[in-house]
């Protein structure tokens, strides 16, 4: 059987499912968008495992564009504000320290448990009328036509195919689509695991997120609600491995060691789970009739929590660019590449910055020696005397930055 959309998203984890939210004005003008996904969305969550017990911190650039959507409100009662940062090395003079009152922000950006967050959207995805879901359904193969892109997929027992002027593959970091388009993704692994868990001190965490650069690799703490902490500890492969299989007692030791006794003592560790640390890359993130989004086009080290926050500006500027086509233009013309080009550009620098950030944090703190410690030390003291230093730091981080924000903070 024949289908045919003006747009079809491939993938309906947290960008995909931001995509068709987005789109709820152009679709509410007309635009007939389809929406696939190998899981079901159910009105608890959906069924796949990114949306899990970790946590994201969500930034205030992306609490902005979520509140658009009207799917803040049901968001904000499980955030927990950020109202301060503090960069530090373990052992080493130099820290900066963030203040959302010092940036005339009311936070610097927000913890929410990732459950939540899928729960939301895949409420607000069933509520979209207009939009068609083909879920849960399994890719077979993908091919360009002379002047769409075409899905073959299988669903509910049928084989279907599915014509598009548009192909968005937000379908993640091993992205088939990638694969059969001959889109490369290219990888750096840095050699790490990240060790992620909830955490519970006995200290007031005070709204205070804490990112701690150690030799071994960077650490993140994350302030979440009901005085819990979200850890994101990297560190070598093998040593990760291990550190899985270690008692509660003994990890909490480990880590205790590593955070010090300032912000209180570690009285439980919930279950841990781990992650490979890579950077990736699409090769093209824009060809005629395809646009590959969120994590199949950039997937980035978690330690300064900016996967999500960077996808969701692009989304927003590809929105932009969609209805911008779709009035001036009409529908046939949403595949063509000038425009898609014009969007990656809009969001080129962004993405520079975001990605070089993400990647040049963490792996300039590994470099060992006395003069890469007393040059980080200073940079850190330097920033932390500079406002307009701290300033731009902070507005990358607050994610208030490139085309998707309009807004001042
Ligand atoms: C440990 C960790 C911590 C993080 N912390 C933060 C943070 O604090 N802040 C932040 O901004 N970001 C953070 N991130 C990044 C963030 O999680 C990702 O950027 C985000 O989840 C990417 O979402 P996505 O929709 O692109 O991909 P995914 O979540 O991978 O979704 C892909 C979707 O595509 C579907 N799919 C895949 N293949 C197919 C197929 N063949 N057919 C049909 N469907 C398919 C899948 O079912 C899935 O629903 C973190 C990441 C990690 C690993």
């Amino acid at each position: 059987m024949n289908h045919q959309y003006d747009v079809v998203i491939v993938g309906s984890g947290m960008v995909g499912a931001s995509l068709s939210l987005l789109l709820q004005h152009a679709m509410d003008q007309g635009l007939n968008v389809a929406l696939i996904d190998e899981h079901e969305i159910k009105q608890h969550g959906a069924q796949q495992p990114s949306f899990d017990d970790r946590s994201t911190a969500l930034s205030l650039g992306t609490k902005r564009i979520l509140s658009e959507l009207n799917i803040w409100q049901s968001i904000a009662s499980q955030a927990c504000a950020i109202e301060h940062i503090q960069v530090s090395q373990q052992g080493q003079f130099g820290r900066v320290r963030l203040h959302a009152k010092d940036e005339g922000v009311e936070a610097l950006g927000y913890v929410v448990p990732n459950r939540v967050i899928g729960q939301v959207l895949s409420q607000s995805l069933l509520q979209q009328s207009r939009l068609t879901r083909f879920t849960p359904a399994k890719v077979v193969s993908y091919e360009m036509a002379a002047d769409s892109a075409v899905v073959h997929i299988e669903h509910a027992g049928q084989n279907l195919t599915i014509n598009t002027a548009l192909l968005v593959l937000a379908d993640g970091a091993n992205s088939m689509g990638c694969q059969q388009l001959g889109i490369t993704q290219k990888r750096h692994d840095y050699q790490q695991k990240a060790v992620i868990c909830n955490l519970s001190l006995d200290g007031n965490h005070e709204q205070w997120a804490y990112e701690r650069f150690t030799l071994g690799g960077p650490l993140a703490l994350l302030p979440v609600q009901g005085n819990r902490y979200a850890l994101v500890w990297c560190m070598e492969k093998s040593e990760a491995d291990a550190l899985m299989g270690v008692s509660e007692s003994a990890f909490n030791a480990r880590l205790q060691d590593v955070i010090g006794f300032d912000k209180g003592r570690i009285i439980k560790s919930g279950e841990r789970a781990l992650y490979p640390l890579l950077l990736s890359q699409a090769q093209e993130q824009v060809r005629s009739h395809v646009v590959v989004l969120g994590n199949a086009a950039h997937g980035l080290h978690p330690v300064a929590g900016q996967g999500f926050n960077l996808a969701l500006r692009d989304t927003k500027v590809l929105v932009k660019s969609i209805e911008q086509t779709l009035t001036q233009l009409g529908q046939d013309q949403l595949g063509r590449i000038q425009h898609l080009l014009a969007y990656q550009q809009a969001q080129q620098q962004d993405q520079t910055l975001t990605i070089g950030m993400s990647h040049y944090l963490p792996t300039s703190f590994t470099q060992s020696g006395t003069l890469w410690s007393i040059l980080r030390g200073v940079g850190l003291s330097a920033m932390d005397m500079i406002p307009v230093a701290k300033t731009v730091f902070a507005r990358q981080a607050m994610g208030l930055v490139g085309a998707a924000q309009p807004w001042q903070p």
